[in-house]
Parts: C-alpha cells; sequence; structure tokens
C-alpha cells in the first residue's frame, strides 16, 4: 500500500514539472554540440574544413594532451571580417548559403553553420582573424556558457587561427567518455590524414605536444601527389597499388573515378585502409562499400579487406550531403547508376592486370604505376575475355575444363591430360625456346634472340622445383610461378567463360521447394520474376506468404536453394539488386577448379609449363588465385646480384 501510495506521489510530481519553456541558446547549443563535437577528432575535423572553406594553402595544426587540454588551427584563408567575427560564433550563422537552393549542390564542407558554437559552447575558445595580409587582426574570445563579445585588436597575418582549450571542461559527462590521450590523439591524427589525402594542394603540419607528428607539403606535381598518398598509406600501399581513372557521361553530367585501388594481393585483415571520398569529402556509404566489395569479390580470401584511395566526383545536384549532422553519409539522387559505375571500373582495372603489367611495373618502381592505369572512355563491361588462338595454346590446353555438351555440366577432372603432355623435352635454353616461340608467332619479325623485347612477360620456362614451382627466365630475371594457382585460375576463369557463353541451363527440381516469406518478400519474387529467371530460377506465387521454388541453375541443385533464394530475396529489397545466386555460381566453379587444377608434386614437362605461362599471360586476374594468394613473382637480376653482393 505505501509502496503505491510513493508511486502515485512520484507521477504527480513528474506531471507537475511539465511545463515547457524555451531552452537558453547556450544549452541549446551544448546539447546540439553533443552531434557535432563528439571528441576531439571531431572538433579538428570542422575547423580543418573551415580552413579549406576559406581557401587555405596551408595549415598548422598544433594539440596538446590528445586534444584535451589544446587544439589549436592557423591557416592562411581568407580570413573573416571584423563585423562578422561576434557572429561566426552564433548558431546557424554561415557564409556558405544563403537559402535553401543553395544547398543543393553545395560546394563548401560547411554549411550548416553550427560547429563554432557548439565548440565555443563546450571549450575555451578564441578566435583570431585578419582579411589583409600585414593588415591588423582581431580576436574574440568565448568560455562555455559566457561569450566575451568584446572584438580586441591582435596580431595576425591574413588567415585565422582559432584555439579550442579544455574541451568538455564544463560538461563533465562527455568528458567522460573521452579515452586515452593516445586514443583520441590516434583518432584526430586519422582525421587530418584524411582532410590531407582529399586537398593534395595544401600543406599540413600536425604537431603533438611540440612534436612534429605529420608535415605535408603541398603538392605540386604528379610525383607529390603520390608522395603524399605514401606518407598516409604507407610506401607499400603505392608499390601495391593500381591508379584509377575513369570516366563516363551520364545523364547528369560526367562521373568520375580517381584515385589508387591496392592490388587483391595486398588485402588486409582489417578495413583500415580505405579512404572514399565524393566530391571531396569522406563518406562511409553502404552504396559505395557494396560496389566496391562486389568488385574485389573473386579476388579477394574470405574476410580479407581491400585498401582503397578513390575519389569519386559528379554533379554536386546529384548528391544530397545533408543526411548527417557530420556530414559521414550522403546520399545520391541515382544510386543504382553511381554502384554500377564503381562497379564497372574497379571490376575492369582489377580484371586488366596480367602478367605483361605486373612485370613492368615491379621492373620500374612506383613511379610507373599510373602506366598502368585502365584506359580512360568506354568500357566493354560484359563481354567475356578473349578466347586463345588454339595454336598458342599447346599441350596444356587441352586440360581446361570443357562443359559436357550432354548434361551441361563441367567435367572437373580433366587435370590427367597433362600426363599426354611430351616430357620428354627435358632442357631447352631461353634461346631455343624463343625459336619455338616465334614458330607459334610467325607474324612477330625476325628470329633475334638478343632482343630483350620479344620474350614474353613471364619468360620461359627453366625447371620445376619440388613439383610445386616452375622457373622461367623472363627478361627481367627469375620468374617463380605457383603452378596449382595459377593453374586452378585459369581454369576457373574458362569456366566462367564458357559457362557465360553456352547460357545457364536450368534443371527442374524433382521436388519443388516451398518457402514461407514475408509479403514483401513474396511481392519482390513476384516483380523479380524476370530476374529470377535469367539465372536459371524458377519461382512461383503460391499465397500471400508462400513462394514455390520449381527450377534451379543445374550448377546449384546441390545447394541450399531456400537460403539462397531469402538471401536473393532480402538483396534485392535493401539494395535493389542481388549477386548471390552469381557468387554461388562462382563458388560451385571455383571448387571445381580446385579439384581440376594442377596438383602439387606433379612433374610438368617443359613445353606443358610453357604453356601454363602463356595461358597466365592472357588470363584475366591471373594475378592471384582463386583466394586471392599471389600465383607468381619476379626476381629481379638486380635483386639476385644484390643477394650475392655482386657489383655490376
Ligand atoms: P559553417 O562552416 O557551417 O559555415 P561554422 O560554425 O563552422 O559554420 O563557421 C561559421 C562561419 O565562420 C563560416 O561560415 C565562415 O564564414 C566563418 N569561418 C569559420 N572558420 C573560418 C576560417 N578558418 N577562415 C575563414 N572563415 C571562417
Ligand atoms: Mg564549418
Amino acid at each position: 500500500m505505501e509502496i503505491l501510495e510513493q508511486q502515485s506521489e512520484k507521477i504527480q510530481e513528474k506531471s507537475q514539472a511539465g511545463k515547457i519553456s524555451i531552452l537558453s541558446p547556450r544549452l541549446a547549443n551544448q546539447i546540439a554540440a553533443g552531434e557535432v563535437v563528439e571528441r576531439p577528432a571531431s572538433t579538428i575535423k570542422e575547423l580543418l574544413e573551415n580552413s579549406i572553406d576559406a581557401g587555405a594553402t596551408q595549415i598548422f595544426i598544433d594539440i596538446e594532451q590528445g586534444g584535451t587540454k589544446l587544439i589549436r588551427v592557423r591557416d592562411n584563408g581568407a580570413g573573416i571580417f571584423k563585423d562578422d567575427l561576434v557572429l561566426s560564433l552564433e548558431r546557424h550563422a554561415t557564409s556558405k548559403i544563403k537559402e535553401l537552393d543553395d544547398l543543393e549542390g553545395v560546394s563548401s564542407l560547411g554549411f550548416r553553420g553550427e560547429a563554432l558554437a557548439s565548440i565555443a559552447s563546450v571549450s575555451r575558445l578564441t578566435l583570431v582573424s585578419s582579411t589583409m595580409e600585414g593588415g591588423e587582426g582581431w580576436s574574440v574570445r568565448a568560455e562555455g556558457q559566457n561569450m566575451d563579445a568584446v572584438v580586441k585588436l591582435a596580431a595576425h597575418g591574413r588567415g585565422t587561427t582559432v584555439e579550442v582549450r579544455d574541451l568538455f571542461f564544463n560538461t563533465p559527462a562527455r568528458r567522460k567518455f573521452l579515452r586515452t590521450e593516445k586514443t583520441e590523439f590516434s583518432h584526430l591524427e586519422e582525421v587530418v590524414k584524411r582532410l590531407a589525402l582529399s586537398h593534395m594542394f595544401i600543406g599540413f603540419q600536425l604537431n603533438h605536444n611540440q612534436r612534429t607528428v605529420l608535415s605535408l607539403k603541398a603538392a605540386s606535381s604528379q610525383i607529390d601527389i603520390e608522395r603524399r598518398v605514401a606518407s598516409i598509406c604507407g610506401p607499400a600501399f603505392m608499390e601495391n597499388a593500381l591508379s584509377v581513372e575513369m570516366n563516363v557521361a551520364a545523364e547528369d553530367g560526367n562521373l568520375a573515378l580517381s584515385g589508387w585501388m591496392g592490388l587483391p594481393t595486398f588485402s588486409r585483415s582489417q578495413s583500415d585502409l580505405q579512404y572514399f571520398f565524393v566530391n571531396g569529402r569522406m563518406v562511409r556509404d553502404r552504396v559505395v562499400n557494396h560496389a566496391v566489395r562486389k568488385a574485389y569479390k573473386d579476388v579477394l580470401y574470405h574476410g580479407r579487406h581491400p585498401a582503397y584511395v578513390l575519389f569519386l566526383s559528379l554533379n554536386p545536384k546529384t548528391v544530397d550531403v545533408n543526411v548527417h549532422p557530420t556530414k559521414h553519409e550522403v546520399r545520391f539522387r541515382n544510386n543504382r547508376e553511381v554502384h554500377d559505375f564503381l562497379y564497372r571500373s574497379l571490376y575492369r582495372a582489377i580484371a586488366d592486370v596480367r602478367p605483361g603489367d605486373e612485370v613492368n611495373a615491379l621492373a620500374s618502381a612506383s613511379s610507373n604505376i599510373s602506366d598502368m592505369a585502365p584506359k580512360q572512355g568506354s568500357m566493354p563491361l560484359t563481354s567475356p575475355p578473349e578466347q586463345a588462338p588454339l595454336a598458342e595454346t599447346l599441350v596444356y590446353s587441352e586440360t581446361l575444363a570443357q562443359p559436357d555438351q550432354q548434361t551441361g555440366h563441367f567435367n572437373a577432372h580433366s587435370g590427367q591430360a597433362y600426363a599426354r603432355g611430351n616430357s620428354g623435352h627435358s632442357s631447352l635454353n631461353v634461346a631455343e625456346q624463343l625459336a619455338g616461340y616465334k614458330n607459334l608467332h610467325p607474324d612477330s619479325s625476325g628470329i633475334n634472340t638478343e632482343s630483350d623485347a620479344e620474350i614474353p612477360p613471364l619468360g620461359f620456362a627453366l625447371a620445376q622445383l619440388k613439383g610445386i614451382y616452375i622457373l622461367a627466365e623472363n627478361k627481367e630475371g627469375l620468374v617463380v610461378v605457383d603452378a596449382h594457382a595459377a593453374h586452378e585460375r585459369i581454369t576457373y576463369e574458362n569456366m566462367k567463360c564458357a559457362y557465360q557463353a553456352q547460357g545457364i541451363q536450368a534443371q527442374p527440381l524433382l521436388v519443388p521447394v516451398n518457402i514461407v516469406v514475408s509479403t514483401k518478400e513474396a511481392d519482390c519474387a513476384e516483380n523479380q520474376y524476370e530476374v529470377f529467371n535469367a539465372l536459371g530460377f524458377q519461382l512461383e506465387r503460391m499465397g500471400p506468404e508462400s513462394i514455390m521454388v520449381r527450377q534451379v541453375p543445374a550448377l546449384l541443385r546441390d545447394s541450399d536453394v531456400e537460403s539462397l533464394v531469402r538471401d536473393v530475396l532480402s538483396d534485392l529489397i535493401a539494395h535493389g539488386s542481388s549477386d548471390r545466386i552469381q557468387a554461388a555460381m562462382n563458388e560451385v566453379l571455383s571448387t571445381m577448379a580446385c579439384h581440376g587444377s594442377v596438383r602439387a608434386n606433379r612433374q610438368l614437362s617443359i613445353p606443358e609449363m610453357n604453356a601454363l605461362l602463356r595461358d597466365m599471360e592472357r588470363t584475366e586476374r591471373s594475378g592471384q588465385c582463386n583466394h586471392g594468394r599471389p600465383t607468381w613473382t619476379v626476381q629481379t637480376l638486380e635483386e639476385l646480384d644484390r643477394l650475392f653482393l655482386r657489383g655490376r
């Protein structure tokens, strides 16, 4: 009884306290600050974006104690007029947009006019600025609740300095969420790096506790740009990256993608080396992630993450940047178009890596990375890779799995054909092999064994090591190939081509599978009937919440049809597209390729090895096996010389 009374008293208390009043502007700012200023890293992001928007070409950053004691940003940008100084600290005060229409196509990083107000409300902030070179500067201070609106004369060159001391000194709850100095600083440093990546022509210097941590000079050439990427992402990234440069005309203006994508063999265990910028703004976006993952899918080990630094530019009117207070998310007006453009560009770039490219790239080091750039312009994306002319395929090609005409299934165990290879040829020298090679290439001009240019990228086989590795000589030096991995990749790519060429064979199920789904999913299945059909599935709606699978692609007859269909439906609902069926088929093909490929410890003859090398040169993605491991490497003569301390 007593308890009941207590409760009812409490309820009364609460209901009496329901008087509404307007929050003071300061309190409103402090509450709002939570959205923008979460920690030192988010503070530096806002300050740097302001400097960039002001057209700065040099930015100095001083940090103390991970940013909790001091964050100071000095730039040489346009500065703030004396009369605007006080206003700039007010909420909803901005010089970047004036009316709603301006929001449609913002080109500045900021536009919400709330960063300085928010930061000022939770710290001790001083703003000093000048709009004239050698002229006088003016300062204004704010300390949490109180703004010292007095504008004072201060010495300052053209540009602005914002000094933020004692972040969250008046909001203990926030302060409690801060991590160690080291952690906060590493977050902050990451923000600086991102902005430095997307603004190559601005110099950045970052000091922590009076020590210089980053010093990046403003870039004035392609080399400078590459150097900056290397110093931010590590030199290994640049050495293992393809430069990407793609441009297509779209309805609302061009779509352009540029930057660098790590080779599949340079994958990482974490997604920590992924930078994607949309019109210069770093974003994390589902559409983008999906497209990138899809492009790398076939060549990455499960659970590995690609590395990339990519810049997408498109008509600002087709991207909404005002989706999130920190502007980390964007919304594309045409998701599908952006997704497909990204996917195709990246997929093409990966597919275009053949041994020839890589040998050149390795030989001429990272400065030549851009030579590997896929060609600009239209991309024939759906056509299967060229099939090799028969004469060139030698013994080895007999072993490629051929689809069985009757059943449409692959004979995955055709590896025995290797045994038929002529193992009588044991060790031909390179000159002899070159002569043989030339005979197969009647169009090539007179045989000149001296000329390096005539040696194919992966060279000629010398021997096989331990039944596993093929040793070959090319113009750079020694090539080592993992025969099984390489063969597996080639078999897989060939199977995919053959499979695509002959069309998908469907197979009716003896016992159709009934699946209970949501109404939404059943609707989707009904609407996307054609999509399923094209992939070899036949679905039928049986009721408001049930569908029946009557037919599946022959290749997938032994897989878990029900969960595959479910997953595809949920993809279709979430993204409007799904590649799961294709992925499931590729998986089956890949397993078959693996079983059908040269096992380790099989002796190969020299012509067999050469045939494999030639096939690698013309197969897409042959630089890595189906699991993303490399298939070959080269040891240049210089490297060997160095190894043996042999001066030349
Ligand atoms: P926003 O960037 O969204 O406009 P802010 O609160 O970050 O809002 O900044 C308010 C205004 O103060 C800006 O619109 C700009 O006019 C001015 N400002 C802030 N920082 C700088 C700077 N470093 N250089 C020049 N002007 C600045
Ligand atoms: Mg701003």
